[in-house]
């Protein structure tokens, strides 16, 4: 006998069902409708946190009172259905209220038992489970699969499985949404769902899903296919392989649409694309010219240093050869700047194919170019190239059917005869350019390298002379001018001299004709007028009116500031008498622009400044100019006053300015008395003022007073005392 059968027969049924219900905590309810009295058991109570005392007496309405307020309507639905059907059993999940204050999860389930004579329900008996714990894990259950599912729709995420056996594809609700469609409108096929793929992509899927199918082998691709819209999309797609006993069983993956990431990764890749296009673009615009393709300035520089690197190691020459177009300006102002650009273009090409392949052609910018002419063993060889050149310039070109034609003046240097860096190469190349357009264009002239290194050297002089000045290296000698009847001394002319630290006292001539036309000739102008007028207020303070000539050079006579400097140093001597200071200024100065000369002489005039017209006789002035001028003094050129012992026509010159001088009631002075002869003569003619070596050299400010002690005693040194 088994323990079971003794077991059940021990206990009674009552006793049996007692025991079931104890154990799987079933409450038990019992309600008698027509009174509307509840029974239940201590489980009953228990799964709401009473005892049964504790809910004595309980009926119906009480019962709802402990019922969620939301699951009332539901509850009494229910018990109306089961009471109208009769049939089948009362089920019902709703939530009580424990009495901890909280709501217990409930599944009630019952039988209407009994009815009453006239068919009403009579009583009804049911159980009470706890399903909280259920429920919870339900709703946990739920919200996972709410989760998935959104996350899944949010990241385009579907999945699918392919059963090997039966061949069946299962496709998640995400994965038909990706394709447009939906489980109702396709049903998806292992052939059905590779047709919607593009060519390339359903090749490299069907390879991939032979190799999981037939050797377990998955795969992780991103492809293109199209949706039942015909809408194309990227995806990618996944497979794993489940194997079973090492036979491949299913084929499980996800099937995710990455269009956005493809195209902004396909948007990269193309801005990739384009910026390294705009690189080579900049590369290539900053090195060449964008309208004729040849290098321009920036490559050229760098082509001229590699080629005379390249020279210096072969022994060969390179020839620089600067090419300007003649009167290009007009092509593009009769034609148009279209036409001007096309023409350009053209010649370009003919040039291009006029050099070697081992030379250059570039744009210099404008109508300029550049032929960078190399590996030449003699500069004849590179004249007949560039030669070429200047004959291909000059040949007709026929652009919109009209026959245009320029010529073109070119300047070649020689490296490294000329051993100059790229830069210089190039100016030099320009400047020879500039003298063939001199010269009357069309024409090819070579740089002179020797005049290149005079305007060096000049440079180098024209710093020293600036120093010289800095370094108060110059000083004012004095000459002495005089009246040959009086005797009288009537002014000196400041003479300037460089004192120089090595060479001595060096004339004029030695320094004077380097700065001519640059500023440092107003610079030193200005010097010897600030001096002149301080050495004369030195000699008036010592009470001595010696009247002071300054020679004023062409261009600073004509310089905007001349007459306010001039105003301005009169305003640092208060005591400066009008006639102290003389100006002399060149006859042939005076001739170049005779208006406004003589209108800053006039203005000179006003501040008490006088003029003498130096040299006078070299310029060849005709009465109406000299009449123009307002002049104190004619200086008669030296020249004529020293031959005109000897020559007959210096005699009658100086005859005629003496005459002429009268008629415009101008004084005269002559230059180069150098023997009382010059003096008699001059006296002869009619002219008595007289300057030169026979009466005095120019000589030092602290000379001229012991000069002029001596003068006054003797004053005859003319007569041959010197
Ligand atoms: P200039 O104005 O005609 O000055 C006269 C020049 O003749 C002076 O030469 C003087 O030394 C020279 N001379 C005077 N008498 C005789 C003579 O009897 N025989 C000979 N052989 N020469 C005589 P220097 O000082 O060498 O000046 C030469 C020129 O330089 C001046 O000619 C003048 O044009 C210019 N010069 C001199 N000083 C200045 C200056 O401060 N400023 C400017 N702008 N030019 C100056
Ligand atoms: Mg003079
Ligand atoms: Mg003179």
């Amino acid at each position: 006998m088994t323990t079971e059968t003794i077991f059940a027969r021990q206990m009674n049924m009552a006793e049996h069902i007692e025991l079931v219900i104890e154990s799987t905590q079933v409450g038990i309810w019992d309600w008698d409708i027509e009174t509307s009295k509840v029974t239940f058991n201590e489980q009953w109570a228990k799964l709401i946190g009473f005892k049964v005392k504790e809910l004595l007496p309980m009926n119906f309405d009480k019962l709802l009172t402990k019922i969620h307020p939301l699951d009332v309507k539901t509850i009494n639905t229910i018990i109306a259905k089961h009471f109208n059907d009769n049939s089948g059993l009362y089920s019902v999940e709703f939530r009580m209220l424990h009495k901890m204050g909280h709501y217990v999860w409930i599944q009630a389930n019952g039988k209407l038992i009994e009815h009453s004579l006239n068919g009403n329900p009579k009583r009804m008996i049911g159980t009470h489970v706890d399903i909280s714990q259920k429920k919870v894990n339900a709703e946990k259950l739920e919200t996972n699969a709410q989760l998935l599912y959104e996350t899944q729709h949010i990241g385009k995420l579907g999945g699918w499985q392919l059963n090997l056996k039966t061949n069946e594809l299962f496709w998640t609700d995400e994965t038909y949404a990706l394709h447009d469609t939906s489980p109702t409108e396709f049903n998806p096929t292992y052939d059905a769902g590779l047709d919607y793929y593009l060519p390339e992509s359903k090749d490299i899927l069907i390879e991939a899903l032979d190799k999981a199918i037939n050797k377990g082998i998955g795969y992780d691709l991103e492809l293109q296919t199209y949706t039942k819209k015909s809408r194309k999309i990227d995806i990618r797609t996944t497979c794993v392989v489940t194997l079973d006993q090492g036979v491949p069983t299913y084929l499980t993956g996800i099937f995710q649409d990455i269009t956005d990431h493809k195209s902004n990764q396909r948007k990269l890749e193309q801005a990739n694309i384009d910026l390294l296009k705009a690189n080579s673009d900049l590369k290539f615009s900053s090195n060449y010219d964008l309208l004729t393709g040849l290098p321009n300035r920036n490559l050229l520089t760098e082509k001229i240093e590699h080629t005379i690197q390249q020279s210096l190691q072969s022994n060969t020459l390179v020839a620089i050869a600067f090419i300007d177009l003649d009167c290009f300006k007009n092509i593009n102002d009769n034609y148009g700047h279209h036409v001007g650009d096309k023409f350009l273009k053209v010649l370009s090409q003919k040039f291009k194919t006029t050099i070697r392949e081992c030379d250059t052609i570039s744009r210099f910018g404008g109508d300029e170019f550049v032929a960078v002419i190399n590996r030449l063993t003699n500069q004849v060889d590179g004249e007949k190239l560039i030669s070429k050149l200047l004959s291909i310039a000059s040949e007709p070109i026929k652009i919109d059917n009209m026959l245009i034609n320029v010529t073109a003046s070119i300047g070649i240097t020689y490296f490294p005869s000329d051993n100059s860096n790229p830069d210089q190469l190039l100016r030099h190349a320009d400047q020879a350019m500039y003298k063939a357009k001199q010269d009357g264009k069309n024409q090819i002239k070579k740089f002179n390298i020797k005049e290149n290194q005079d305007v060096i050297t000049l440079n180098e002089k024209l710093k020293r002379i600036t120093q010289a000045l800095e370094m108060k290296e110059f000083v004012l000698y004095y000459q002495p001018k005089v009246d040959l009847r009086t005797k009288s001394l009537i002014g000196v002319e400041a003479l300037i001299r460089w004192n120089h630290p090595v060479d001595g006292v060096l004339p004029p001539a030695m320094f004077l004709p380097e700065i001519e036309n640059d500023l440092l000739e107003i610079e030193i102008g200005k010097w010897v007028i600030e001096t002149a007028f301080n050495q004369s207020k030195k000699w008036t303070d010592l009470g001595h009116d010696i009247p002071i000539s300054v020679n004023i050079s062409p261009m600073h006579l004509q310089h905007p500031q001349f007459v306010s400097d001039l105003k301005s140093t009169i305003n640092g001597y208060p005591d400066f008498k009008g006639g102290s200071i003389e100006f002399e200024i060149l006859e042939t100065s005076a001739l170049k622009d005779i208006n406004r000369v003589s209108m800053i002489m006039k203005k000179c005039n006003a501040l008490g400044i006088t003029f003498s017209i130096d040299d006078f006789g070299t310029g060849y002035s005709s009465l109406t100019y000299l009449k123009q001028l307002p002049a104190k003094y004619l200086k008669i050129d030296q020249s004529f006053i020293r031959n005109m012992l000897d020559d007959i026509d210096d005699k009658s010159i100086v005859k005629g300015i003496i005459e002429l001088a009268k008629v415009f009631n101008l004084q005269v002075i002559a230059e180069g008395v150098e023997t009382p002869e010059h003096g008699d003569l001059l006296l002869s003619l009619g002219s008595h003022i007289a300057q030169g070596y026979g009466i005095s050299k120019p000589i030092s400010n602290l000379e001229v007073l012991p000069w002029l002690k001596v003068w006054k005693e003797k004053p005859f040194l003319i007569d041959g005392s010197i």
